[in-house]
């Protein structure tokens, strides 16, 4: 059936090519539209992910490794969604990521983002209040499981959750991370395959940061509960949900 559909689209293709008039357009902006500054790299995911950022009131662009985090962002961003596997960064990428959030900017880490300076405790004590265990820490190592049918319940009442309820996702599960217990939950599962803890509030004072471990594919990415969540971090951190 699928081969079917597919050699009729290319027989319409054929039949009627497309003018080079016809382009993409994003939509429009808002003036105020909160900066994302996107980092990816070293992990791979789905093209879907970047349906969380079609929004007005979010303005992003992409910045994949080696570029991500190699310039002061400070002036480029208002918001740096962390996406990339980066175990270590070296000194000049910090100074640059550490100044970002210490000037007051935020910070959404999204899914294996948790992996990103597992070796900088600033970072995972202080900041995001998580990290990936690569090595056994008192015999925990990290573990992940693909295709889980998840519920997930709030856990506070957070400007992050308005309009979301509790909810079925279809995602991939961590388990035995490292975990704050200054961290404030927003998000729970009881899945056996689970830690518990599956989005909070990072323990930094002096800047917003936010973890939502959920959105490994497009299963998770074009689940409109995900795309809400991420986009009310966004706006959440940036000060404009409140
Ligand atoms: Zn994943």
């Amino acid at each position: 059936m699928k081969k079917w559909l597919v050699s009729l689209a290319m027989v319409a293709a054929l039949l009627c090519p497309a003018t080079s008039q016809e382009t993409w357009k994003a939509n429009p902006k808002r003036a105020d539209a909160v900066r994302v500054l996107i980092a990816t790299g070293g992990h791979d995911y789905d093209p879907e992910f970047y349906s969380a950022f079609d929004d007005q009131a979010i303005n992003a662009r992409v910045d994949p490794h080696p570029r991500a985090y190699s310039y002061d962002m400070r002036k480029r961003a208002d918001v740096l969604v962390i996406y990339d596997t980066a175990q270590t960064l070296e000194p000049a990428r910090q100074k640059n990521l550490r100044e970002f959030v210490e000037s007051g900017k935020g910070v959404v880490v999204l899914h294996h983002g948790i992996c990103t300076n597992v070796n900088w405790p600033w970072w995972y004590e202080q900041v995001v209040g998580g990290r990936w265990l690569f090595e056994p820490v008192n015999g925990k190592t990290g573990s992940y499981k693909h295709d889980v049918d998840l519920t997930i319940k709030p856990a506070m009442p957070h400007p992050i959750l308005k309009g979301i309820g509790s909810f079925r996702i279809h995602d991939e599960t961590y388990k035995d991370l490292w975990i704050s217990p200054k961290v404030k939950v927003l998000l729970t599962t009881d899945n056996p395959t689970s830690d518990g803890p599956v989005a909070w509030i990072g323990p930094y004072e002096k800047a917003r940061v936010v973890y939502i471990q959920l959105g490994h594919d497009r299963n998770a990415n074009l689940n409109p509960n995900w795309q809400k969540l991420v986009r009310n971090a966004i706006l959440w951190t940036a000060g404009k949900l409140n």
